[in-house]
């Protein structure tokens, strides 16, 4: 009897295996190691790649726009890595940094598929833009995941959500200070949405991004309907990503550039799309916690510390004066901290940031 029940037991789980095999294999062996890779109207073979414009076409209240995308489909399977930069028009160091990267990149030797956004806010970009759009008033990095009838931002999110963030594994979306802002390098966390699994992975991104001051940020959306930002689009579908900051005031800085450029070769070792050891930030400093400083007025901004400085709770960090040069308001740190950036320029509107401090965490994590 007890041989019998064995030899049942052993069936049973011998069809389950079998079961479980033929299952899972087809997902194991999915869009990666297909002979092509499609997103959008590109089409890269294996070991190839491609690059062209994703259509977002006219509306009642707008002609349209177009996204250029590249694919690199890897010669072996791998994980599918999408890189965005121009979310904000007037961060130029990455759309650079992408442009060196298509070159650098050989289909030939990498394992899994790149997808990259060169220019994500074609209006914004073009018309030099900060912020927003110069078509519709929206901030692009606030609308997604996009709607497919919505004003122009909405429609381009809704492009890049569907047809990049839902093809891909994990996803970087590369910004760095707006054409205004004076920024230290330094990426954010998402350490909240997703789940521990997700969330976890997002922090080796961030670490093996390389850039040390890593934000750590709770506040993100977890409706993978109302994601908002880019990355948490990613994140709140599964997918780990991280946002990064290098650069700033419309410059093309070759060590910004280079910085992501490094950044990303290293993403790609740590996810085993190429070879080599990645280098993980080896102590990071973790801010874990934050506060966006606005103004109080529209005016004209001095600032009176750079990025990167240390400040002291209450340092006073720049001020406003209205148009004849009487002080109107003033900004002050809030707690002891790190500027993480400053505006750099001097036309500021009443609500908008002047200047984002971190409090550097005393613990490791
Ligand atoms: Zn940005």
């Amino acid at each position: 009897m007890k041989n019998i029940a064995h030899q049942l037991f052993h069936l049973l789980l011998m069809s389950f295996s079998v079961i479980f095999l033929w299952i899972s294999l087809p997902a194991a062996i999915g869009a990666q190691t297909r002979a092509s890779f499609t997103s959008g109207p590109v089409t890269a073979e294996r070991g190839e790649r491609a690059s062209g414009m994703i259509a977002v076409p006219a509306a009642a209240n707008d002609d349209g726009t177009t996204i250029p995308i590249s694919v690199i489909h890897g010669s072996h399977p791998g994980a599918v890595l999408a890189l965005i930069a121009g979310n904000h028009g007037y961060e130029y160091t990455s759309i650079i940094a992408l442009q060196r990267l298509l070159n650098q990149l050989d289909a030939k030797k990498i394992s899994g598929t790149v997808i990259m956004v060169h220019v994500a806010n074609m209006p914004s970009f073009l018309k030099r833009t900060i912020y927003y759009s110069p078509v519709d008033g929206k901030n692009l990095n606030r609308v997604y995941p996009g709607k497919s009838d919505g004003t122009l931002s909405e429609r381009i999110a809704y492009q890049i959500t569907k047809e990049v963030i839902e093809r891909a594994d994990y996803l970087i979306d590369l910004h760095c200070g707006d054409g205004n802002e004076s920024l230290r390098p330094y990426s954010y966390w998402d350490a909240y949405t997703g789940g521990p699994a997700v969330v976890e992975k997002s922090k080796q991104l961030a670490l093996a991004f390389g850039l040390d001051h890593i934000v750590i940020d709770r506040e993100r959306p977890a409706d993978p309907a109302k994601s908002l930002y880019c990355s948490t689009t990613a994140t709140t579908r599964g997918k780990p990503a991280i946002t990064t900051e290098a650069g700033g005031l419309g410059m093309t800085d070759e060590d910004s550039i280079a910085r992501i450029e490094r950044g990303v070769i290293n993403v790609m070792r740590h996810l085993k799309m190429i070879d080599g050891a990645p280098q993980m930030v080896e102590h990071p400093i973790f801010i874990d916690r934050n506060q966006v400083l606005r103004s109080e007025v529209t005016g004209i901004f001095y600032p009176l510390v750079e990025r990167g400085h240390s400040v002291a709770k209450g340092t006073l960090l720049g001020y406003v004066t209205d148009f004849a040069g009487k002080k109107s308001s003033e900004i002050r740190a809030p707690f002891n901290g790190a500027v993480l950036y400053i505006l750099g320029t001097p036309p500021v509107s009443k609500d908008e940031p002047l200047a984002m401090i971190g409090h550097i965490s005393e613990t490791e994590r």
